[in-house]
């Protein structure tokens, strides 16, 4: 061994202290031996093999499945002094010998590779001669079929296996489905390899979901009570061109947003990840194909537009706000239409029973955290067998309860209107119809003359949109997603129309909310009074922009502001600030304590 972990932890990271998990990972994988990492996003998966990496001899190979991701991990690297370089098919020939010649002279330590480019025969023979310390395969999920970032060259990584018997392997995911996991122990020949399981809470990150009524509105409120101007925000959207045309209305709102999606070409979606990656206050309005390398600890907040299809992908994806563990936030909007939608393309789709049970259960499990009365947090971490010991105090149901109310009569005149008027129409018509309003169309159809025609009056338009699209989650409604959206009872409408069963019905709450004073009181220890953290983060932005690398593969913001905070008075006391390792003291120490010093 050339150093202990803890020392490198130090050194070269500036952390004073392995995470739980971390400790034990490091120690398996320095003992030669492979194992599986499953551990939420911004949970610290990069250390597990970094360390090792610099304590063991040899080269460690870093499997990657996205050149973003790859380029901006080995920036952070080299930032910390470490022999890091990316090896993949936007390399010109130059670039490509320089490593070679580092691999040959042995003062590589790191060396991220794409699958495809590992699994040249030239590479493979190349490794054959070389020392290796580990194989890290990040991503890891990418190998399973299951999932929606299936990879085929993933599956091509079993040689490693075969070929490099005696050299370790760690794969590692964020995704903790049962099913994902085997596929991935199998796959990369781990059946016999411990599973290293992180906690999947992210306590940082408050969560909330309302009805979708006024969309940009809703999101606009939020992103303003959410976002101060700094750190990053995601918008997912539910098809290609919802994300250019959320990114146009943002843009005529004065912020600064872009688009992506798996149809765009791929100058034009690295252009765009980078200046996601770079850009202060950017919002990257997005399908979930954009996931995979969003690096960035300072994302704050996540949105999205329409009902992701299981809690896993929705974790997945709110995941990516806060992984510098401070305050971030995730809305989720949705309507009854999305709901419907999902049911139908997943009855329609030309997948197995057996595939379409498991993706209506985890369609269901979406809709009920969507629709929860209780804690959400406890009811999305309960599909990933945590269990919360109690309510979680970060979701919009714990901030404020909502209101529950007896809905049975009011589901009872819903249905009856839905029967009387023919089961031809959607939502807004039959509204009217309840509250009594003569519309042409109403009136077209003599649906004024109806016994349901003005019953609900007492009840406003959203409240009833309310109960129809809490009707269509419990199932006891069907929207016609594929002709004009009409509503159709269903089997389950039976008993609540003979008040069998009463109804409770949640009161909706469209607001996206103002913070919680709980969260207020947590608030970043990043403030804009403190005009050292300004001052350091105009230097790191203009430090980033000269070197052309992100700005927080310099300096977190967690970092700085834990340096403006603490005021180092030299270097020794600059060393001290967790994020601070050797080679950054050295590199930016002078120009840290001189910022500090014209405060
Ligand atoms: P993941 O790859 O699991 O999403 P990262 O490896 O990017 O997470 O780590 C998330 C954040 O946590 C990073 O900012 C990292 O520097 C920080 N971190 C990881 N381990 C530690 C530690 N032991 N002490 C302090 N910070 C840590
Ligand atoms: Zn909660």
């Amino acid at each position: 061994m050339i150093a202990e972990p803890e020392q490198i932890l130090r050194q070269v990271f500036g952390y004073a202290a392995f995470r739980p998990q971390q400790a034990e990972i490091v120690a398996h994988v320095i003992a030669g031996r492979s194992g599986l990492v499953l551990m939420p996003t911004g949970g610290g998966k990069s250390l597990c093999f970094q360390v090792p990496a610099l304590c063991m001899p040899g080269l460690a190979v870093v499997v990657s499945p996205l050149i973003a991701l790859m380029e901006d991990q080995v920036a952070a690297l080299r930032q910390q002094g470490v022999a890091a370089a990316a090896l993949h098919s936007d390399l010109d020939d130059d670039a490509r010998r320089d490593i070679r010649r580092d691999m040959a002279a042995g003062t590589l330590k790191l060396l991220y590779v794409s699958p495809e480019r590992l699994l040249m025969d030239g590479t493979l023979d190349g490794l054959d001669r070389r020392e290796l310390a580990l194989f890290a395969i990040d991503e890891a999920h990418c190998v399973s079929q299951w999932g929606h970032h299936f990879r085929p060259e993933y599956r091509g990584l079993r040689v490693l296996a075969e070929r490099f018997a005696h050299v370790p392997r760690l794969a590692l995911t964020a995704t903790a489905d049962a099913r994902t996991v085997d596929d991935i122990r199998d796959q990369l020949s781990l059946q016999d390899a411990p599973v290293f399981r992180g906690g999947f809470d992210r306590p940082n990150i408050f969560i909330r979901a309302a009805p979708r009524e006024q969309e940009r509105a809703q999101l606009r409120s939020f992103i303003t009570r959410v976002s101060d101007g700094r750190g990053a925000g995601i918008v997912y959207c539910g098809s290609r061109a919802k994300t250019e045309s959320t990114a146009e209305w943002m843009r005529k709102d004065g912020l600064d947003a872009l688009h992506f999606h798996a149809g765009m070409d791929g100058a034009d979606k690295r252009a765009h990840h980078r200046r996601f990656a770079r850009g202060d206050a950017v919002v990257m309005c997005a399908t979930i194909a954009f996931g995979m390398g969003i690096d960035r600890p300072d994302v704050r907040w996540v949105a999205h537009t329409d009902l992701p299809k299981s809690p896993e992908s929705w974790y997945q994806e709110i995941g990516r706000a806060g992984r510098d563990g401070l305050p971030a936030e995730a809305l989720l909007l949705y309507g009854a239409g999305d709901i419907a939608l999902a049911r139908h393309r997943i009855a329609e789709s030309p997948a197995s029973d057996e595939q379409k049970r498991i993706e209506r259960q985890r369609l269901e499990a979406m809709v009920a955290i969507a629709e929860a009365a209780t804690c959400r947090r406890r009811i999305l971490l309960r599909c990933f067998g945590d269990d919360l010991e109690q309510d979680c105090g970060q979701c919009d149901v714990c901030a404020q309860p909502p209101r529950l109310w007896d809905g049975t009569v009011a589901a009872q005149k819903l249905i009856s209107a839905v029967l009387r008027t023919g089961q031809r129409f959607g939502v807004a018509h039959l509204i009217d119809v309840l509250r009594g309003r003569l519309t042409d169309k109403v009136a077209q159809f003599g649906h004024d003359k109806l016994p349901t025609f003005g019953v609900g009056k007492d009840i406003s338009e959203p409240t009833w949109r309310g109960v129809a699209r809490q009707l269509v989650a419990h199932g006891a409604l069907d929207v016609a997603v594929e002709n004009h959206g009409e509503l159709l009872p269903t089997e389950a409408a039976r008993p609540i129309l003979r008040g069998a069963t009463p109804l409770m019905l949640r009161a909706d709450v469209i607001e996206t909310g103002p913070a919680p004073a709980r969260e207020r009181e947590r608030a970043p220890a990043v403030s804009s009074d403190n005009p050292a953290f300004d001052a350091l983060r105009e230097w790191r932005k203009s430090e980033a922009k000269s070197q052309g690398v992100p700005a927080y593969v310099i300096f977190h913001d967690r970092t700085l502001a834990e340096i403006a905070e603490r005021m180092p008075a030299d270097l020794d006391d600059l060393g001290e600030v967790p994020g601070v390792g050797a080679s950054k003291r050295e590199r930016y120490g002078a120009a840290v304590l001189e910022v500090l010093a014209r405060g």
